[in-house]
C-alpha cells in the first residue's frame, strides 16, 4: 500500500518501520525526527499525503492534529483513509473525522496501548473509531503494527475508549502503590503481599503484570530504577484528557479527577518527570498522613 506517514517520533518511527519491513511503501513527515531506514522523506505533511491510500498520523496532542489534519486532507485523494494514532481530545478526533467526511476522506481515531515496546515488536492494540469502510481499509495495516484492532464505533469512540482504559489504570496503579506503602508500615513481606494479592479479590494488571515493587513480580520498569515503560507525565497527559472529556459530557469521575491530581503534583512538582508511572510507589513510600 502506499502510506503517508506524519509524526515519526518514539512510536512513530518503528511503527513505519514495520509497515516498510512488510513491504508498504511509506513517505514520512516530521517536524524534528530523523526518518527510519526505508522511509522516503517528503518536505511537507501535504506532500507526504499526496496520492497515499493511507495517511497515518502519530502526533503529540489534538491542537497539532488539528493543524497537520487541515494541511493534509485537501491533498488526499477522495476515497483515501486519515488514521490518527495519536492520543487526543474525543472533540478534536470528532472534528477531523467531520472535517475529511465534507473532503470525501475516510477518518479513523485509532490511539493505541503497548508503548514503544509493541510499537517496535508489532504488538500493539489498537482502539478505533469511525466508519466500517475505514476500519477495513486500514485493518491490514493494524495487523502489521499491531496483534489487536477492536472496532469501537463511530468517531471518537476509539479514543474515549482509551482515556477511559487508561482512567482505571491510574487509579488502580495508585492504589496498587498506596497499598504496598501501608503493607510497608504494617510490616507485611512485599513478596507476601503479592502472592496473596495477586491471586485475591485486590488482583488488578498492576499488580500481576506490573508490579510497582523492585525484585516482586513478573520483571517491570521497578527492576529497572522506574525508567519507564510508560512515564508518569504520558499517565498524566491521558488522565487529563479524561477529565477533559468528563467536564464535556457531564460524568462524575471522582477517582480519575484525584488521580490526575496526584500525577500532576507528582509531575510538576516532585521528581515524576520521566520516570515510569509506576515510581508513584517511592512516592508513597517517602510520605506520611495528613
Ligand atoms: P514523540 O514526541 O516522540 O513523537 C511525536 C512526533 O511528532 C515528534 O517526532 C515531533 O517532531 C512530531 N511533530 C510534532 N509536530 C509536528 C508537525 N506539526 N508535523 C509533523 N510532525 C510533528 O511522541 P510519541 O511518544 O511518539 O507519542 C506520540 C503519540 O502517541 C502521543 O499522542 C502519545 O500520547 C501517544 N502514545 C505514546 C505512547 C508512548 O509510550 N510513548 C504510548 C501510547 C500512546
Amino acid at each position: 500500500m502506499k502510506i503517508g506517514f506524519v509524526g515519526l517520533g518514539n512510536m512513530g518511527a518503528p511503527m513505519a518501520a514495520n509497515l516498510v519491513k512488510e513491504g508498504h511503501q511509506v513517505t514520512g513527515y516530521d517536524t524534528a525526527a530523523p526518518m527510519p531506514d526505508g522511509v522516503t522523506r517528503a518536505d511537507s505533511a501535504a506532500a507526504a499525503a499526496a496520492g497515499a491510500e493511507v495517511v497515518i498520523t502519530m502526533l503529540p496532542n489534538g491542537a497539532i492534529l488539528r493543524a497537520v489534519a487541515a494541511e493534509v486532507i485537501p491533498a488526499m485523494s477522495a476515497g483515501a483513509v486519515l488514521c490518527d494514532c495519536s492520543t487526543v481530545d474525543v472533540e478534536s478526533a470528532r472534528a477531523v473525522a467531520a472535517d475529511a467526511q465534507a473532503a470525501g476522506v475516510g477518518a479513523l481515531d485509532a490511539p493505541v496501548s503497548g508503548g514503544v515496546g509493541g510499537a517496535s515488536a508489532g504488538t500493539l492494540t489498537f482502539m478505533v473509531g469511525g466508519d466500517a469502510g475505514s476500519f477495513d481499509k486500514v485493518k491490514p495495516l493494524f495487523d502489521v503494527m499491531g496483534q489487536k484492532a477492536v472496532h469501537c464505533g463511530d468517531a471518537g469512540a476509539g479514543q474515549a475508549a482509551k482515556i477511559c482504559n487508561n482512567m482505571i489504570l491510574g487509579v488502580t496503579m495508585i492504589a496498587t502503590c498506596e497499598a504496598f506503602a501501608l503493607a510497608d508500615k504494617l510490616g507485611l513481606d512485599r513478596q507476601k503481599m503479592f502472592d496473596v494479592v495477586s491471586t485475591s479479590s485486590g488482583y488488578s494488571w498492576t499488580m500481576n503484570a506490573y508490579c510497582p515493587a523492585p525484585g516482586v513480580g513478573p520483571k517491570s520498569p521497578a527492576d529497572n530504577g522506574y525508567k519507564p515503560g510508560f512515564a508518569a507525565e504520558l499517565m498524566l497527559k491521558d488522565l487529563r484528557l479524561s477529565q477533559q472529556a468528563a467536564e464535556g459530557a457531564d460524568a462524575d469521575t471522582p477517582m480519575g479527577e484525584l488521580a490526575a491530581r496526584l500525577y500532576a503534583t507528582f509531575v510538576e512538582q516532585e521528581d515524576g518527570r520521566g520516570m515510569d508511572f509506576s515510581a508513584m510507589l517511592p512516592r508513597f513510600e517517602k510520605r506520611h498522613r495528613g
